[in-house]
């Protein structure tokens, strides 16, 4: 049977807000992109039917991803759907929708949230973002999500070099003696339209030793081998960081993940070229067991493995875009 299927992100949606420069390029996402059409997208009773029939093939954590979640119509609602299924319910979002939304977020079971940040400096943030959403109203959502409970929250930047290095040791300053967990994300080749180069990457170790001439980090051991971040705690005890190193240390053989597209796409793999169409069985299916069934002939056929073959030619395939896929 091989790995269980633990971990499904479920994107709701392909649209956002924002445009950050390495997701969703304005001048290939502008006003010319074709968006999902809205009758494709699935209903919240045909994602809470596709994530329970997940649910015999060892499914513990849902994350509601997209684009940007918090655009879709009372995504309160969905949580409650998939948090009365007995799921691990968390959430990654920009943040910018966050303040209005974390109390009826959590009131609906949301038990984590996750958002992503990827520098203080308000020029810094609308450069990268290509919005206009401020810095402020993104830490105030932070806040209400850390007093609701949908914690411990976790904060996610995306590094890229030549770009926001300067924003490393302000964002662990900013969070520590918070609670509230920062993590830094090695800038990964998906999809194909943000122009990634190996060059653009600062691997975990470089990181590490640049906020070693600031602060004390003393490494934390994984809680299991699937857990994406390398963790490290402030020696004084005022707080943590994690590093998520998919470029120079990469993961597959530990990777418990599926993606499911908000058209109702199954992927299994963040680099992989196709879904597996799982959109029919969702709507007109009667037979639960058909449905899960069909999930694990696709799962346990899978030979994903694209983070540890990066460099060899097998991986130049055309790849399916994060905005899309579900980050
Ligand atoms: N819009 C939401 C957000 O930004 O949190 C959810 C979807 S977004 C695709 C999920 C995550 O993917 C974000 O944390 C984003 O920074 C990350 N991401 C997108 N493109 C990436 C890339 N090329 N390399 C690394 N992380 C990336
Ligand atoms: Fe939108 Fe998230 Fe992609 Fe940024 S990373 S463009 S916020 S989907
Ligand atoms: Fe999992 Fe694919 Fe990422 Fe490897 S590259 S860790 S198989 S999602």
């Amino acid at each position: 049977m091989g790995r269980p299927l633990r971990d499904l992100r479920v994107s709701v949606t392909d649209r956002c807000n924002f445009r950050c420069r390495y997701c969703m390029p304005r001048e290939r996402f502008g006003k010319e992109h074709k968006f999902l059409p809205k009758r494709n997208i699935l209903s919240y009773e045909q994602i809470q039917k596709f994530v329970l029939a997940c649910k015999p093939l060892g499914l513990g954590k849902v994350r509601i991803t997209g684009g940007e979640p918090l655009l879709r119509r009372d995504l309160p609602k969905l949580v409650r759907q998939l948090s009365d299924l007995g799921l691990e319910i968390a959430l990654t979002t920009n943040g910018s929708f966050l303040k209005r939304e974390a109390e009826s977020l959590a009131e609906a079971g949301l038990d984590r949230v996750t958002i992503s940040l990827d520098a203080i400096d308000q020029d810094m943030h609308s450069r990268m973002t290509d919005s206009n959403v401020t810095v402020s109203d993104i830490l105030e959502g932070i806040e209400e999500a850390t007093s609701r409970g949908l914690g411990p929250v976790k904060v996610n930047c995306v590094v890229q070099r030549g770009v926001n290095e300067s924003q490393i040791p302000k964002l662990v300053r900013q969070f520590r003696g918070t609670g509230v967990i920062v993590r830094f994300i090695e800038f990964m080749d998906v999809g194909g339209t943000n122009g990634w180069t190996p060059g653009q990457v600062v691997p975990t170790s470089e990181i590490l030793d640049f906020l070693s001439k600031e602060f004390d980090l003393v490494p934390m051991m994984r809680d299991t081998p699937s857990d994406v971040a390398s963790r490290w705690v402030h020696s004084d005890g005022s707080g943590e960081v994690g590093f998520i190193s998919s470029v120079s240390q990469p993961f597959c053989g530990d990777c418990v993940r599926a993606r499911l597209s908000s058209d109702g796409k199954l992927f299994t793999c963040l680099f992989t070229t196709l879904g597996h169409d799982m959109s029919e069985l969702i709507r007109d299916g009667d037979d639960p067991s058909k449905l899960t069934e069909a999930i694990r002939e696709v799962w346990t056929r899978r030979s994903d493995r694209y983070s540890e073959d990066r460099s060899s030619d097998a991986v130049s395939l055309p790849r399916v875009e994060m905005s899309y896929i579900g980050g």
